[in-house]
């Protein structure tokens, strides 16, 4: 049922609240923002476990929305319900990831501006089912033409693709994303989707040649091995056993009973041509996939003097031809080093240990340079070309961030330390863009309430990215420098440069209580989510990300064409050193927060209920332990001290105008006297408003939403 209010001013509203409350006690409140008991973690969380035993999901907090995972199907995903939430009021209709959707989607094509939805949660609470729904939702509400139905298709199809090379199973998820993803999905100035563009982050590549105990490689793997037609896979070599492949028995974990890897390769196979790889390009792109694992079963003997020798030739025969390489060359490359000094070569052999080192550098380089020839082509079939005029962009974009929660686990290495600093940096902006900027604009509009304290956690990204003392300038500063450099020196050099900071501890510098659990290899960060210890072993590798020379030249000279495209000949020759994979990371981060804070945000925060994955299972310490580490509690405060909405008188006047006689058809004096009048004829409450330098501040929705449905029936 749609409500509408029949009268201006807001006795209507009233009515609607308080057949709410008759609803309250079983169902909880649908804004967090209408708890009597808002500085209360206990009430939250309460309202929190009311809803979701009543699988009701969602829940704002004013105009962020809070989801929990149902771990199972809810009938909430229809068509209906999408239609439901199609152009309504955000307050008219419970909490949906829809009703998100659907405001940034109005917001982009009333105001023209690019908006943003932010997904943020820790790993398997939802974020990339979210964006998800959310694609779904414009694919399917958004106008449509013939030429648009192939655009959506493509968006859409996008998902099976980059999840099948980039997603994998990890103790936490089953269809965990190891990768960062940002998806901008442009709209032409009818509102209809043409196009989109992705950017993709750090994919963890130690995974194609490691995975811990319960974990599996990428899907893609599996789903080959498992569907691949009886030809393809004699083509490749392969055999229909992933037991049989040194890179999928790591985690002792070949299938998982929420997985079909058969059906999931069928929807691969359909997906990659709906986005326009030719069969060429399909054909190429498995030729890598199968030499992945057929590196992985390359083994090394030793000869008498220790040097490496490789042991099996069948793979090597595959290799050679799966990747368009010279079979001798290839085992050179695998078991010598090549280095050029003064102008000279020098050829050295490999040992058993450094052989299998650079073997695994080969399959994580090819890998992750193949998973970015994806994005790439995946960003060419998205392109937006304007058929009238080729260089037109699109008239606005609503951009999708779904990208690695806060991660903490036993052993956390290199990959953490980049997904956690991630994390601040999204904090970061959060608080940038609401806690921040909300105080701030109070206070530039002369509107006096009460400031909230908040954690800046600016102060450890400082730690993380600072030049100079930052971690990882020491990092790659170690990297850089010659001789003994190592994981432990690396260690030090951050003792001595960090010691003393209220956010960076070792086991040297610890106290007492610490010390013991602390090991000599670890270093902790108090980020603004919690402790975490890292471990500096591989460190310095992780982040110089080195393939050796020769075996670079051998790749450079592949006939496959993927691998052509991504291993550049100009490499070889190029004097300047690569930039570290950490620096790397940090100017993409860089980059993305600009491209965030030149849009209008909106906020999906994802909670996971439990750590079984299992649906109905409510665990309070793990919810609690991630509302104070998304801010809820904050968001929630800094959202109830001030006003929901905010309109420049100008704005404000220009579409109300109508509802007054005095306003009506022109208002000539004073901006702010105007609004004063309007809203005086509208019967506003003195609290339920207030009048800033410039702008209007009202303090609920539900005020504007009834001026708005004012509006509705005047048309
Ligand atoms: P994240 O991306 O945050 O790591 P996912 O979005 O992959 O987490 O979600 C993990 C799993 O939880 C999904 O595979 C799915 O089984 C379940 N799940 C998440 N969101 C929903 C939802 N809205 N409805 C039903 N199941 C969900
Ligand atoms: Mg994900």
């Amino acid at each position: 049922m749609k409500y509408r209010v029949m009268a201006s001013g807001s006795e209507g509203i009233r009515v609607m609240m308080e057949s709410a409350l008759t609803a309250r006690d079983r169902v909880g409140v649908q804004d967090f923002v209408l708890l009597e008991n808002y500085t209360s973690e206990a009430a939250f969380i309460e309202n929190l476990r009311k809803r979701f035993k009543e699988n009701l999901i969602y829940t704002y907090i004013g105009s962020v929305l809070v989801s929990v995972n149902p771990y199972k199907e809810l009938e909430i995903y229809t068509k209906q319900h999408m239609e439901r939430y199609r152009g309504v009021n955000f307050y008219e209709v419970s909490p949906h990831i829809y009703a998100i959707s659907d405001n940034s989607f109005r917001a982009m094509r009333t105001e023209g501006r690019d908006q943003c939805i932010l997904i943020s949660g820790e790993s398997g609470a939802g974020k990339t089912e979210a964006s998800k729904k959310i694609l779904q939702y414009y694919a399917i509400t958004c106008p449509a033409s013939e030429k648009v139905e192939a655009v959506k298709d493509r968006l859409l199809q996008s998902n099976p693709v980059l999840e099948a090379f980039g997603n994998a199973k990890t103790l936490r998820n089953d269809n965990s994303s190891r990768f960062g993803k940002y998806m901008d999905v442009q709209f032409d100035f009818r509102g209809a989707p043409i196009g989109g563009h992705i950017l993709n982050y750090l994919l963890e590549k130690s995974r194609v040649v490691h995975q811990n105990h319960g974990e599996r490689n990428f899907h893609i793997f599996y789903q080959l091995i498992e569907g691949g037609e009886e030809d393809l896979l004699r083509r490749l070599g392969l055999e229909r056993n992933a037991q049989q492949y040194q890179y999928l028995v790591k985690g002792n974990c070949p299938k998982v009973s929420s997985i079909n890897d058969k059906n999931d390769w069928k929807i691969v196979r359909k997906a990659v041509s709906v986005i326009g790889f030719s069969d060429d390009e399909v054909e190429e792109l498995l030729n890598i996939i199968a030499s992945v694992l057929h590196l992985g079963n390359v083994q090394f003997g030793e000869d008498e003097q220790n040097n490496s020798q490789i042991t099996t030739e069948t793979q090597i025969k595959y290799l050679a031809r799966l990747l368009g390489v010279e079979g001798v060359l290839l085992k050179e490359a695998l078991t010598h080093k090549k280095i050029i000094a003064k102008g000279e070569e020098l050829v050295s052999p490999l040992n058993l240990e450094q052989a299998a080192y650079a073997r695994d550098a080969l399959s994580k380089a090819v890998y992750g340079r193949t998973f970015s020839w994806l994005v790439s082509k995946i960003n060419e079939s998205l392109s937006y070309k304007d058929p009238v005029y080729p260089g037109r962009k699109s008239a606005a974009v609503i951009g999708l961030l779904d990208i690695y929660g806060f991660e903490v686990f036993q052993n956390n290495s290199f990959e953490q330390f980049c997904i956690n600093y991630c994390n601040e940096k999204l904090q970061q902006l959060f608080i940038e863009l609401t806690l921040k900027s909300e105080q701030e604009e109070y206070e530039a509009e002369g509107i006096t309430w009460e400031p909230v304290q908040y954690f800046n956690n600016k102060i450890i990204c400082d730690l993380v990215e600072e030049k100079f003392k930052g971690i990882i300038s020491i990092l790659d500063e170690e990297c850089l420098r010659p001789g003994d450099a190592s994981d432990l020196t690396f260690l030090e050099k951050l003792e001595n440069t960090l010691g003393g900071h209220a956010h960076f501890v070792t086991h040297k510098l610890a106290d007492g209580k610490t010390r013991k659990v602390l090991g000599r290899e670890e270093f902790r960060l108090l980020h603004y989510a919690g402790e975490v210890n890292y471990n500096v072993n591989g460190f310095l590798d992780k982040n110089n990300d080195l393939l050796f020379r020769n075996l670079k030249e051998v790749i450079c000279q592949s006939e496959n064409k993927i691998l052509n495209k991504v291993f550049d000949r100009g490499e070889l020759s190029d004097k300047k050193r690569p930039e570290t994979a950490a620096t790397q990371f940090k100017n993409s981060l860089a980059k993305l927060m600009e491209i965030l804070m030149s849009k209008e945000p909106s906020y999906v925060r994802c909670i996971k209920p439990n750590d079984a994955k299992q649906s109905g299972r409510f665990d309070e310490v793990l919810i609690r332990h991630q509302v104070k580490y998304l801010g809820l509690m904050e968001n929630l405060r800094v959202r109830r001290a001030g006003f929901a909405y905010r309109r420049k008188y100008e704005v404000f006047l220009q579409r109300y105008k109508s509802l007054c006689p005095e306003t009506w058809p022109n208002w000539n004096g004073r901006l702010v006297d105007g609004v004063a009048t309007l809203v005086k004829h509208l019967g506003y409450k003195p609290e339920e408003y207030k009048l800033g330098r410039s702008k209007i501040f009202i303090r609920f929705p539900k005020t504007l939403f009834a001026t708005e449905d004012a509006l509705e029936i005047r048309k």
